[in-house]
C-alpha cells in the first residue's frame, strides 16, 4: 500500500542547544488563565476548573526571527503572549507534583486570534475553531529546556509591538499552573510524547496589522520576534 500523497512532514520546534526538533503531536490552549486579562474581555475567574480549546498541529510553526502572514476574513487579529509547554512524556491522571516531569521545555508563544470572528462564535455559542485554529496562529520560539534556569511559575512575560509595551505580567499570576494544567488535562486525554500547552495570556491584548514587529520575552525562557506581512 502506498499513500495517495505524500503525507507532509510533522510540525517541529527546535530545541535549544540540541541538534533534534520536537515533533508537535497535539496542541492544547487554556483559556482565561490570568484574572486581568479575563476581566478586560468581560469575564470573572474562578478556581471551579480551567476550560480548554485546541490548534491543529500544523497551524504552530516555529517563527523566531520571521515573516508570518495575517490571516484572511478579519478586522481585528490579535496577539496573546503565552507562555508554551512541550511534553517528551504521557500519561494519564498525572498527579500534581509529578507533572512538571513531563516538560521537556519551555517557549514564548503567540496565540494568535481573529477576535472579531471570536466575539461573533460567543455571541452565537458557537466554537471558537475559526477564531482560534487557523494557518500561522500559533508561533513559537525555541524550546528552552528547564535545566537551563527555565521555570513555569514565576518570571515576567512581556509583548512589545513596533517597540511599544503592550502587554506584561508574571508567570506567577496565572490561575491554574502549568502543573495543575497538565494534571488537569490528563484526566481529559491520554497525555503524549508531542503534546504542547499554550498557557494563557496576560492582560493587553490587542490589534495587529500587516508591517507590525511583534517582540515577546519571558524571563528565563527566551524571545518571540515576529514580523507580520
Ligand atoms: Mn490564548
Amino acid at each position: 500500500m502506498s499513500y495517495l500523497f505524500s503525507p507532509p512532514p510533522p510540525p517541529t520546534l527546535p530545541i535549544l542547544d540540541s541538534d533534534q526538533v520536537f515533533p508537535i503531536r497535539r496542541v492544547f490552549c487554556v483559556g482565561r488563565n490570568y484574572a486581568a486579562h479575563a476581566a478586560e474581555m468581560g469575564n470573572e475567574v474562578d478556581r471551579e476548573a480551567p476550560f480548554y480549546f485546541l490548534k491543529s498541529a500544523h497551524h504552530v510553526l516555529f517563527a523566531n526571527g520571521g515573516e508570518v502572514p495575517v490571516p484572511p476574513r478579519t478586522e481585528n487579529y490579535h496577539h496573546e503572549i503565552e507562555l508554551v509547554a512541550a511534553l517528551d512524556k504521557g500519561g494519564s491522571g498525572i498527579a500534581v507534583a509529578d507533572a512538571l516531569d513531563h516538560v521537556l521545555g519551555y517557549a514564548v508563544g503567540l496565540d494568535m486570534t481573529r477576535r472579531d470572528l471570536q466575539q461573533d462564535s460567543k455571541d452565537k455559542r458557537r466554537s471558537w475553531d475559526t477564531s482560534k485554529d487557523f494557518e500561522y496562529s500559533g508561533l513559537c520560539s525555541a524550546l528552552c529546556p528547564p535545566g537551563k534556569g527555565a521555570r513555569p511559575d514565576h518570571g515576567a512575560i512581556t509583548l512589545h509591538v513596533n517597540g511599544a509595551l503592550r502587554q506584561s505580567g508574571d508567570l506567577a499570576d496565572q490561575v491554574w499552573s502549568l502543573a495543575e494544567i497538565i494534571a488537569d488535562l490528563s484526566t481529559l486525554y491520554q497525555l503524549e510524547a508531542g503534546d504542547v500547552i499554550f498557557t494563557g495570556t496576560p492582560s493587553g491584548v490587542g490589534p495587529v496589522v500587516a508591517g507590525d514587529a511583534l517582540l515577546g520575552a519571558i524571563e528565563g525562557i527566551g524571545t518571540l520576534n515576529v514580523q507580520l506581512r
